[in-house]
Formats: C-alpha cells, sequence, structure tokens
C-alpha cells in the first residue's frame, strides 16, 4: 500500500467509522451466530496472492460485523463500561502510525517523558497524595489492564518480603544460600483479597507463585473489607507459619462496588508494615475528579500502589490502566534486569527513567499519547463533567427502580454510578415484602449496566418479567443514547 492508497484507504475507513457510531443504535447489540460462524465464510489457509484493499474493506462489514457484539451501543447493558472517543481513536492512530516499542528512553524520549507528564496530570487529577508523583521516589505508568497492574505489584511486593526478610535475618549467605533461603521465603507468602475482590488478584498469586486466600465480608458492612477482619486473618495465617505479603484493596469492587474502609485497613498496615497494599480502582478510580469522592485519598499514603483504568470510565480506548506507586524502586528491584544490548549512557547515569523496568514486557506502546489527547480535548472540568452526567444518569436509572417496586428491589445502594438489583421473580405487582434474611447476591448471574449499573437477576427470570424490566429500563437507555452522542462529539 502506497502514501496515496493508504491516505484513501484511511479516508475511507474514517468514514466507515463515523458511519458505524453514528447508526450504531440501529444494531442489534448481540451478534445472532453460532460458534464458529467465521471459520464456515473464510479460507482456511492464507490467499497467496495479493487481495485488492476494496475487497479486504467489504469483509469489516459482510463477515466481522456480524461477529462483533456492539460495546459502543447505547443498548449494550454487559459487565463494565470500555470507554471510547474519537480523540482517544487518534491516540492510538498516531501511536500506530509512529510504532515505537520504547523499553528504554533512548528508544524515543518523547514517549517516555510524555507518559511520566500525563500520569502526574492524572495523580494531581485524582487528588493522590503527592507521593505517587515523579517528582519525590514514586511515579506513574501506563499497564495493558488492571490485572498486569497487580501482577506486576505482587511480583515486586513478594520480591520486596524476601529481601527485608533476608536483611532481618543478617546472616552472610553466598550468593547459591541466598537463592535456597529466597525460596523457602517465597513458599511461605500468601497473597490476600476479599471474596469480593476482582479475581486478577487470585489469578495474580498464581502467577507469582505465592498462596492466595480470601477474606470473608459482610453485606452489613456492604461487603466492605475491615481492619479487624484483616488482622485476624493476618494473625491466623501468621500462626500457621505463613506469611501475608500482599494485600489488594478495592475502590469499588466487580459486583457491588464496594469500597474497602481504608481508615481501619491503614492502621493495620501500620503494624504490618511489610505487606504491600495495592488499591484496585479499576472502574471507580476516576471519580476520584470529583471533590466530593477525594476523601477517599485520605489514606492512601499508607499504602503502595494504586490502579485506575481511563479505559473503563474516562473516555480513553482501550489499553490504559493507570498504575501508581510510592517508590519507584520496588519496581525497578524486582524487574530490572540489563543485559549488555540494553545498556546505554543515559541509563548508566540514572538520568532516565527506562519504563521497561516498571512492567512485564520488554516493549511497549505509545499509549501516552492518547491520554494526553483526551485530557487536552476535555480538560479537568470536561472530564468531570462527564463523570457527573453518568452519576446523573444512575441517579435516574434508581429512581426507576423504585418506581417499580414490584418488579425490582435493590440490593447494594448507589455506589459510584452502579446500583445492584435483583428483578423479582414473581409478577404479582405489588411490593415485595421485605426479607427477614439478607441473601448475597449471586457474582455468577450478574448482568452489568453500561455506563454503569449492575443488575443482578435471579437465575431464571420468566420471560413476562424480563419483558416488563426491560420496558421500564428503556427510558434510561434513550438518555444513555443522547449522552453517548454528545460526549463522542
Ligand atoms: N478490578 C476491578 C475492580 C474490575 O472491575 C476489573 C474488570 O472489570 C478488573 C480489576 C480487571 O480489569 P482488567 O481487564 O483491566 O484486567
Amino acid at each position: 500500500m502506497t502514501s496515496d492508497q493508504f491516505s484513501s484507504a484511511a479516508t475511507e475507513a474514517i468514514q466507515d467509522i463515523t458511519n458505524y457510531y453514528d447508526n450504531i443504535s440501529e444494531r442489534p447489540v448481540l451478534p445472532s451466530v453460532e460458534p464458529g460462524y467465521l471459520a464456515k465464510l473464510l479460507p482456511t489457509s492464507p490467499p497467496t496472492q495479493a487481495e485488492s484493499w476494496d475487497k479486504i474493506r467489504a469483509d469489516m462489514e459482510s463477515k466481522i460485523m456480524p461477529g462483533m457484539t456492539h460495546w459502543q451501543s447505547p443498548d449494550f447493558m454487559a459487565f463494565f463500561p470500555a470507554s471510547s472517543s474519537y480523540p482517544g481513536m487518534m491516540g492510538e492512530l498516531w501511536s500506530a502510525a509512529l510504532t515505537v516499542p520504547a523499553f528504554n528512553w533512548l528508544c524515543s524520549p518523547a514517549v517516555t517523558e510524555l507518559e511520566t507528564i500525563v500520569m502526574d496530570w492524572v495523580a494531581q487529577m485524582l487528588a493522590l497524595p503527592e507521593c505517587f508523583l515523579s517528582k519525590g521516589k514514586g511515579g506513574g505508568v501506563i499497564q495493558g489492564s488492571a490485572s498486569e497492574a497487580i501482577v506486576t505489584c505482587m511480583v515486586s511486593a513478594r520480591e520486596r518480603y524476601v529481601t527485608r526478610t533476608l536483611e532481618k535475618e543478617g546472616v552472610v549467605l553466598t550468593e547459591e544460600q541466598k537463592e535456597d533461603r529466597s525460596a523457602e521465603i517465597r513458599s511461605k507468602l500468601v497473597a490476600l483479597a476479599t471474596k469480593h475482590t476482582h479475581s486478577s488478584t487470585h489469578k495474580g498469586a498464581n502467577i507469582a507463585g505465592t498462596r492466595f486466600r480470601s477474606i470473608d465480608t459482610s453485606l452489613s458492612n456492604a461487603f466492605a473489607l475491615q481492619g479487624h477482619e484483616l488482622r485476624a486473618t493476618i494473625e491466623k495465617l501468621k500462626s500457621q507459619g505463613l506469611e501475608p505479603y500482599f494485600l489488594t484493596v478495592s475502590l469499588g469492587t466487580t459486583n457491588t462496588c464496594a469500597v474497602d474502609d481504608f481508615a481501619s485497613i491503614a492502621e493495620v498496615k501500620r503494624d504490618y508494615p511489610d505487606i504491600w497494599i495495592h488499591v484496585d480502582a479499576a472502574y471507580a478510580g476516576v471519580a476520584l475528579l470529583l471533590p466530593e469522592y477525594q476523601h477517599y485519598c485520605k489514606h492512601f499514603s499508607t499504602f503502595d500502589s494504586f490502579n485506575t483504568n481511563m479505559h473503563k470510565w474516562l473516555l480513553t480506548n482501550f489499553d490504559a490502566s493507570c498504575l501508581f506507586v510510592q517508590n519507584r524502586r520496588d519496581l525497578t528491584d524486582a524487574l530490572s534486569i540489563t543485559p549488555a544490548y540494553l545498556r546505554n549512557n543515559f541509563s548508566d547515569q540514572g538520568l532516565v527513567t527506562d519504563y521497561r523496568d516498571w512492567q512485564i514486557p520488554l516493549g511497549r506502546r505509545f499509549r501516552a499519547l492518547k491520554v494526553w489527547f483526551v485530557i487536552r480535548t476535555w480538560g479537568v472540568e470536561g472530564l468531570r463533567a462527564h463523570i457527573k452526567h453518568h452519576l446523573k444518569l444512575s441517579d435516574l436509572f434508581v429512581e426507576l427502580i423504585k418506581s417499580r417496586s414490584d418488579l425490582f428491589s435493590i440490593i447494594t445502594p448507589p455506589s459510584f454510578a452502579l446500583t445492584v438489583i435483583t428483578v423479582n421473580p414473581t409478577l404479582q405487582h405489588q411490593a415485595p415484602k421485605p426479607s427477614t434474611t439478607k441473601a448475597e447476591p449471586r457474582a455468577e448471574h450478574t448482568v452489568p449496566y453500561q455506563d454503569s449499573h449492575v443488575a443482578v437477576i435471579p437465575q431464571q427470570p420468566d420471560s413476562k418479567t424480563l419483558e416488563l424490566a426491560n420496558a421500564n429500563t428503556k427510558k434510561v437507555y434513550e438518555k444513555v443514547d443522547q449522552s453517548k452522542k454528545v460526549f463522542l462529539t
């Protein structure tokens, strides 16, 4: 493809994309294809001869679109919001055009320097404590996902725990003895989270090769972890000869958007400073843009790391997971390995940041561009307005739910823009009797609501109940539809 051919193909692609967005509400959200549909439409071996772009372009609509779930549709109600915006797409386009896997500063100084600058902007926008900014010992780095951020921190926490234990033991060891003793220490380590924490912490523990234990939380505390529950778990594990070394606390759990009790957890951290505490704010973290939520940051300076996904709720296309750490040396001590081919004078003299040492992969994409484009296009005030608008939609949703207590019950009240409801299993058109026992929501039947409310429905509501439920929430869908148009333009 020549530059001229690219120019005309790209112009057509942009037109296809804007048409797609302008008319997305007309497409059914879910595809109606059967598993294996695409293999029936495509050849089993690659084309021997070159194909024309026109032919490739036509296959997007005829072969790919039938198998697409339209996450950007205003009628998409599953999982969690997945942001998309035109400025975000421009960042992706430029990133693809430049294609610089800038693992070291030297690979493309602008990639590293822009990332440091925009991560400091994000930290300020979210009112994170100063210790997470790059001017001190901390700093931010863009990861691909919250899961990647957690496993990166977990491996760093594991190695920090091992190093500190060896230092405390103070025994002079040969390299081989040190390795053996480190392996023994690692074999006792336990990562902690609650039953409501996202599964990425459990997965991270599997990857880091350590144990994982989950802590029960109760509905009476809105599923938020309390310091005394954490302390009891730590003491129990220690009495069994195990060493808790990592805890994920949540600012907004996946099921109910619960917020753990940071104040009492910070108290426990003072007694167990070697346990790394990570704040998973994958979805809700961007709400810290609003002053009314910034009180949550009060205890963050006691914790080691914080992560939020701009690609969930802040108008930035996947992937833009912002990880902040208090002490960047914790990451680099665990993850920096420098063979001769990665050495250079700037790094050797400690003059620059090399983000390869803050992450698992070596190469990295120029993600900071889209973050920069999004922040500049909306400005902090515009981004605040975006979050506020969704919170208003959430209020409207709750009002509508309350107006039909014959159909719905609220299980956990609004938290950020998320409310957990259940569809009443009967169709008796009367308010349900208050239950004497509080049942836990059944996470496996969670049907989250785009922009961003979660409905937890009973296993098999009858079809008439669902029909009525859909009619009642249609008004909300329409509002969401309007809001999408406003924010894309
Ligand atoms: N943490 C929370 C609270 C989440 O809701 C999710 C995903 O929904 C994740 C972590 C995992 O996110 P990612 O897909 O970025 O790994």
